[in-house]
């Protein structure tokens, strides 16, 4: 069990000049000069928060995306030799690299021999854009090829030796390299250094490995924040983990008939589980009310996205009780698109949220990473100013003020759009202490300004003392 910690001159609530004391996980005590006896923590007059709840997020997809290079947007040659080179340089010699996204108009179709002079101490591999191809270095072919002849996936020059090009081989390449996991450390230390301890990831194809996996590092400490996972199907609980809703997708072009999702509303409740839909467009929106009208709604039920709500389901949504988890960081990161491509219309519909709030509905917070920013101080700016990242304006009524925005992030995992959790004796010790006080950190919302990270009374990040990446 963890041991006592004291913090020292924090601000909470407002209050400055204040001690708070963690024994056993919990707040034990919360005063001005407390006696000290253990370890401390000096909060040099920052305030101290609960810890941010991500409600939306998929971890081993970040965790993929972060372990892997992004040639997407590479230019040229030398943008190419920039990236791997990097990636290489953090990574232990004989270590797998894996890149993705690249395109021949950067430097043309590669071979063994170019991905050997980008990095001859790793085992390189590149995928095309296509997905259809695959480009390995001397080392990478090495290890996949074995003593037997290789199949036809793999491309062979005149004189008989493997080009590094390898067409339509992913099951063959799997077989070979096999598709270990990726690591989920580097991600757990990105959402600490934001003030995050707690996750619930929104993944429909979380089965039991995924799980196992998952909850594996969060026993571990790979991931401190604590995790609630949702799934498609049944999922057990176990040590680490909490079990969420039970996720449904709706693709608009292939929607479910009414009765087959009023069935699956029916199953979670069999699982004695609640229920969370996929909502980005309205016709999807308006399916899953009439589901939830014809299946019973429950407290914890939600919408995930409510990417488009018209006006005139703001009221189904109070009378069903739902929680409408949103991604204020979709305004900022793809706001331009929006107005480019959403009828004028619809467009002080998109990820509202005063007007969910002053009809009483319940909102929370998310990042839905990697498909935007796990920063959610970026988000939090981003419900404040609604401002796209070139400086256009996304339904400005929706803007709520920053206090509430980061609100949004401080509900608990059964009620991610209540009341948010509050530094308190008695509470669990999952903290974020800031540089500055509250209300100036609150200014210019910004990862910057978180100080230290606590999950259950550990220091789990620590400005300044950051570990250097493994
Ligand atoms: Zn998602």
């Amino acid at each position: 069990m963890s041991g006592r910690l004291t913090l020292r001159n924090v601000e909470v609530e407002g209050v400055g000049g204040l001690d708070v004391r963690l024994d056993g996980g919990r707040i034990a005590a919360i005063g001005r000069s407390l006696a000290g006896g253990g370890p401390e923590l000096d909060g040099a007059g920052g305030g101290l928060i609960p810890g941010l709840i991500d409600h939306h997020v998929h971890l081993l997809a970040l965790a993929a995306q972060a372990d892997s290079i992004a040639l997407d947007t590479a230019q040229a040659a030398a943008d190419l030799a920039q990236r791997i080179g990097a990636a290489a340089a953090g990574r232990a010699p004989g270590a797998w690299l894996r890149a993705t996204g690249y395109h021949e108009r950067v430097a043309g179709v590669l071979g063994a021999a170019e991905l050997d002079r980008l990095a001859p101490g790793h085992a390189l591999r590149v995928q095309h854009r296509s997905g259809a191809l695959w480009m390995l270095n001397s080392l990478a072919l090495e290890r996949v090829l074995g003593a037997e002849p290789p199949p036809p996936c793999v491309e062979i020059d005149e004189a008989g030796r493997p080009t590094g090009r390898i067409w339509r081989g992913d099951d063959w390449l799997r077989t070979r390299i096999g598709s270990a996991p990726p690591p989920l450390a580097p991600i757990g230390r990105v959402f600490a250094a934001c003030g995050v301890t707690g996750l619930t990831d929104a993944s429909a194809t979380t089965d039991a490995a995924a799980a196992d996996l998952l909850a594996a590092a969060r026993r571990a400490g790979a991931l401190p924040q604590r995790l609630m996972l949702m799934s498609a199907g049944e999922l057990c609980a176990q040590p680490g983990v909490m079990v969420g809703p039970v996720k449904v997708l709706l693709d608009e072009h292939d929607l479910p008939d009414l009765d087959d999702l009023t069935a699956r509303i029916g199953l979670a409740r069999r699982w004695g589980r609640r229920v969370a839909i996929h909502c980005v467009t309205a016709v999807e929106l308006a399916v899953s009310l009439a589901a939830f009208e014809a299946a019973g709604a429950a407290p914890g039920d939600r919408i995930e996205h409510g990417g488009l709500i018209p006006e005139a389901a703001i009221g189904s949504l109070k009378a069903l009780g739902l929680t409408v988890v949103t991604q204020p960081g979709f305004i900022l990161e793809r706001g331009d698109r929006y107005l480019a491509e959403v009828a004028a219309a619809d467009q002080d519909s998109l990820y509202r949220i005063d007007s969910l709030l002053g009809a009483g509905v319940s909102v929370a917070g998310s990042s839905d990473a990697p498909y935007s920013s796990p920063d959610p101080w970026l988000a939090i700016a981003a419900a404040t100013a609604r401002r796209t990242r070139l400086g256009q304006t996304v339904g400005a009524g929706e803007g709520v003020a920053p206090a509430r925005a980061l609100g949004l992030w401080l509900g608990g995992f059964e009620d991610p759009g209540g009341p948010p959790r509050r530094v308190a004796v008695g509470a669990a010790a999952d903290l974020c202490l800031l540089t500055t006080p509250l209300a100036q950190a609150l200014v210019e919302p910004d990862a910057e300004r978180v100080a230290a990270t606590l999950v259950g009374g550990e220091v789990v990040y620590e400005r300044g003392s950051e570990r250097p990446a493994a």
